[in-house]
């Protein structure tokens, strides 16, 4: 017993990756996006279970992301999507990345950087900015004018062309925004193909995986989906998405509370009537917000109970009622299943006003991550 712990289940990731695979027209591969520390899964584990589950590239935000999973032995392609400093692009070039380019000056210094070592061309993947705003460019003119620089470089390899949708996560709800953004790309992807036959052509994020096949393309980048979490905001089940992650804690004391008793800063509990608290050892130290103080329910003893007074970073206090059958050691589940009840990560994020993503993301290195196979040790 620890006094907080995140379980993964690799069999759950493997399992996730298998049925996105699935959804895929015939011919598209599948990049597990395991950024963030695999949105707080841990990169390593989660990318090999990934790997397992048939994805054929890993994708990532940042060079050190890359270089980690190269460190850890792992050869399978990857992708580093985010922005490329002049000191971070050697680190990705080190770990065999390809990585993205939407203007001619981070072409010329791939190309530079390049020439200055041995080994194979640079892969580089031409980004156009169909409606997200963020990195890429509008132009598909100006992608174009990059993709050519990329192909005529001899130490560079024109490999992909790629977007980005804003609100594949919005079905019904986003005016036609996401069907724009997809003929947009397609019409640049169609003219830039004929143009660089090969070409890996990806846009879809896990949203727009489980959306439109039309978006599936060579290749779909799914992140939040292979750990189980609903792109959607919904409930994972309803699309044959099982949850990795479990955080578990446990009942390390019984605070015995007479009405009228607070419990934590500020006093924000009272008892209300005689009743016993459970002291749990983790708090928001561990990326279980302070947002969810007398905001929450944790399974102790596989029933709900209501999460009362202000969560500290090192503990927080449960209402067990006035005659607990949980003891000290009992364990406590704050995101996962217990019994017939269930906490998932888009429960926990609606409390918050916010999304799965940072509910896991959030978790803190200081709580360690136990991994299995369906119970069984990894
Ligand atoms: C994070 C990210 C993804 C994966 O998104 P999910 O919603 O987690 O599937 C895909 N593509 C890009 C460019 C990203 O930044």
């Amino acid at each position: 017993m620890v006094r907080a712990l995140a379980r993964v289940n690799l069999a759950a990731i493997e399992r996730n990756c298998a049925r996105l695979r699935r959804e895929l027209r015939d011919g598209a591969e599948l990049a597990a996006v395991v950024k963030a520390d695999g949105c707080g899964h841990g990169a390593v584990p989660t990318a090999r279970a990934a790997l397992a589950g048939r994805a054929t590239w890993l994708a990532v935000a940042t060079a050190a992301e890359a270089a980690e999973l190269r460190a850890a032995g792992l050869d399978a392609p990857v992708l580093v999507m985010g922005a490329l400093s002049d000191e971070e692009l050697p680190v990705a070039l080190r770990a065999r990345a390809d990585v993205v380019a939407w203007d001619e000056r981070f072409a010329a210094r791939a190309a530079e950087l390049a020439a200055a070592r041995e080994g194979p061309a640079v892969a580089v993947h031409v980004k156009l900015d169909t409606g997200m705003g963020r990195l890429g460019t509008r132009d598909p003119a100006q992608a174009r004018r990059v993709a050519d620089a990329v192909a005529r470089a001899g130490e560079l390899r024109l490999a992909g062309a790629m977007t980005h949708f804003a609100t594949a996560d919005e079905p019904g709800a986003d005016d036609g925004f996401f069907e724009a953004q997809l003929e947009r790309f397609a019409t640049f992807a169609e003219t830039l193909r004929s143009e660089h036959p090969g070409l890996l052509v990806h846009a879809a994020n896990s949203a727009a995986t489980l959306r439109s096949a039309a978006a599936h393309f060579d290749l779909v980048r799914c992140g939040v989906a292979t750990y189980g979490l609903d792109p959607f905001h919904q409930d994972p089940a309803a699309r044959e998405l099982e949850p990795a992650l479990e955080l578990r804690s446990y009942v390390a004391a019984l605070k015995p509370s007479a009405r009228g008793e607070s419990a934590g800063y500020g006093r924000r509990f009272v008892a209300e009537r005689d009743t016993v608290l459970g002291v749990l050892p983790i708090g928001y130290g561990d990326g279980w917000r302070r947002g969810l103080s007398n905001n929450a329910e944790v399974l102790v003893g596989g029933a709900r109970v209501p999460l009362v007074g202000t969560i500290s970073m090192d503990n927080l206090t449960v209402d067990l009622g006035p005659a607990p059958s949980a003891g000290v050691g009992e364990p406590a589940v704050l995101i996962g299943a217990a019994g017939q009840e269930r906490i998932t990560a888009e429960e926990v994020a609606r409390r918050l006003h916010t999304i799965n993503y940072e509910i896991t993301c959030g978790l803190t290195a200081r709580v360690p991550r136990a991994y299995h196979r369906d119970g069984e040790p990894a």
